[in-house]
């Protein structure tokens, strides 16, 4: 089985999960390195912190697979999403610390492609239809794409990532009046907040985000310091200031998605 897990509800709201998967094929985990299969890199406890999402109707599509077996949220051809600058492609094979994730040689281009049909495309395929659904039942859609990441990552970018990073592909994924909304809570909560800063959205942002087709896309990459403890697990405490911020900014721009018709 490797389609991704998915819950389906009847809102306009489709939230993705893509980097929480923790599964490795055993055939691919013999050959990675113990600082590969720590996974640290995996956007831990997303589905957690998003606990309303069942009382927002959203349907969730949640990845199995870890990005190191292939990364959904890169584009297929593996071009880079930040031209310039360093990049985990869509095969890894060094973490963000820098760490080789394979003892031996990195997959070659027949086992990527592989890789790409067996757990890329079913990802892909789950999340196309559950964005088709909520456009059938409604005209329009918000697909909110959940990620988290160390606010410290130098191979990355300079010092602290702020604790919230809207993205909408500069603007061509979501109509601006949808993130203008959204955004507007974040900045006004107690967390730090940039729309479109070092992250604007990934590939799934870029394909899926098609505001002339009504569907409206929006990543949300969140520093893993707003929510996780040291051991990544939730800290119940951080979480309880979040996610009031987290569902607020979804609820208003589900409201200014309705408000578009
Ligand atoms: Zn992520």
């Amino acid at each position: 089985m490797t389609a991704p897990f998915v819950t389906e509800r009847a809102s306009p709201l489709v939230i993705s999960f893509p980097h929480v998967g923790t599964n490795i094929p055993e055939a691919i985990a013999t050959r990675m390195t113990a600082d590969a299969l720590r996974l640290d890199d995996t956007d831990f406890e997303q589905p957690a912190l998003y606990d309303f999402a069942e009382a927002l109707g959203a349907t969730t599509v949640t990845a199995r697979w870890s990005r190191l077996v292939i990364d959904v949220n890169r584009p297929p051809d593996n071009k880079p999403l930040y031209p310039g600058q360093w990049g985990a492609g869509l095969v890894p094979t060094e973490t963000f610390a820098g760490e080789a994730v394979y003892r031996d040689a990195p997959p070659a281009e027949a086992e990527i492609v592989d890789r790409r049909e067996r757990y890329w495309r079913p990802y892909h395929e789950a999340l196309a239809l559950a964005v088709a659904r909520a456009i059938d039942r409604h005209g329009h859609a918000l697909l909110w794409d959940a990620h988290s990441i160390s606010a410290v990552v130098p191979r990355l970018f300079e010092g602290t990532l702020p604790d919230m990073n809207m993205g909408t592909a500069a603007g061509e994924a979501c109509d601006t009046a949808i993130s203008a909304a959204a955004f507007a809570v974040c900045e006004a909560g107690p967390f730090s907040a940039v729309l479109n800063g070092r992250f604007k959205g990934g590939y799934i942002t870029r394909c899926y985000g098609q505001p002339a087709r009504g569907i409206h896309a929006i990543q949300m990459e969140l520093a893993k310091t707003t929510h996780l403890g040291a051991d990544n697990r939730v800290d119940e405490t951080r979480a309880a200031t979040l996610r009031p911020v987290l569902r607020a900014a979804i609820e208003a721009a589900l409201a200014a998605l309705a408000a578009l018709r």
